[in-house]
């Protein structure tokens, strides 16, 4: 099922001089999520304003994040592990074949081949090339990057929150290395997080970020990087996947800390919902949704 995703209001041609791209021309898609079953949303990799996963076709590379209703994901929580199976299960996933890191917050990524360890150590993203092969990490207000190669079909999933934003140009940089990947035939969707709206930062942080990815000022492909003492992890993403001449970014709308279908670490606390994001080949017709 394809999300209801929405003519981009701003795209193409957007001044950002200086900033050393490769390209200026960038495409920006924003989406809001759609839930099934109350437990999944899915969405598509976009490129030229299509769909890389039409409807109705048997499989197609897709990512998924699962709603606060299908329960936590967490690997630090014993019962999510049933959790994750169920939802594993409901998206015609089979378990065995998903692999996750050890998540701390760093700006580490795994290069994985199908032989790696599933449950592999500390790093915050992975990218591998394999049809049957799919990543997960979990996020509560972090945002989660999906990362797709269209020439090489490799693909690439990272968790980025304010401590490991720039983590995406080094699955990038994997990815080129590994690859020869071209930023330019890339195609990224920025998932759901804390947007800008409601990430208020002690004052240290923000000019941490500020130095680092960008300030109040500057037409950055989605506006400013901080935004009083908020942050946009989004918008600082963009600006890092243009910047590398990455062109296609789908654009998940929705705030995780005022959309109680998310979830989310500041407005939930200790006992947080941690979603699972998911990248990998999707076979619409095997799924069965039974929670
Ligand atoms: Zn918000």
């Amino acid at each position: 099922m394809l999300p209801n995703w929405i003519t981009p209001p701003y795209n193409h041609n957007r001044d950002f001089t200086g900033l050393g791209t490769r390209d200026r021309e960038f495409h920006i898609y924003p989406f809001h999520l759609v839930f099934q079953e109350e437990t999944t949303a899915w969405f598509s990799f976009i490129m030229d304003g299509e769909a890389l996963a039409p409807q109705g076709e048997n499989s197609s590379i897709a990512c998924a994040i699962s709603s606060r209703s299908a329960g936590t994901m967490s690997f630090k929580v014993p019962a999510a592990t049933l959790h994750r199976h169920r939802w594993y299960t409901s998206l015609g996933v089979d378990p065995g074949q998903v692999f996750t890191c050890t998540q701390v917050h760093s700006r580490e990524v795994l290069a994985l081949e199908p032989e790696s360890p599933h449950e592999g150590p500390f790093a915050d993203g992975m990218i591998i090339q394999d049809p049957r092969s799919y990543l997960v990490v979990t996020v509560a207000d972090c945002l989660p990057v999906y990362l797709y190669d269209t020439e090489s079909r490799g693909f690439g999933l990272v968790h980025s929150g304010w401590k490991g934003t720039g983590i995406v140009i080094k699955a990038l940089q994997l990815m080129e290395a590994r690859w020869h990947t071209r930023p330019e035939a890339v195609a990224a969707v920025l998932g759901p997080c804390i947007g800008s709206c409601c990430y208020q930062v002690e004052e240290a942080r923000v000019q941490g970020f500020e130095q680092e990815f960008g300030g109040p000022d500057g037409a950055y492909p989605l506006g400013p990087v901080v935004k009083g003492s908020a942050l946009d992890l989004q918008a600082a993403n963009a600006r890092l996947l243009v910047n590398a001449g990455v062109r296609h970014i789908a654009l998940c709308q929705d705030c995780t800390f005022m959309d109680e279908r998310l979830g989310s670490f500041r407005r939930e606390g200790p006992s947080y919902t941690a979603m699972a994001a998911l990248v990998g080949v999707l076979h619409p017709h095997e799924r069965k949704i039974r929670f």
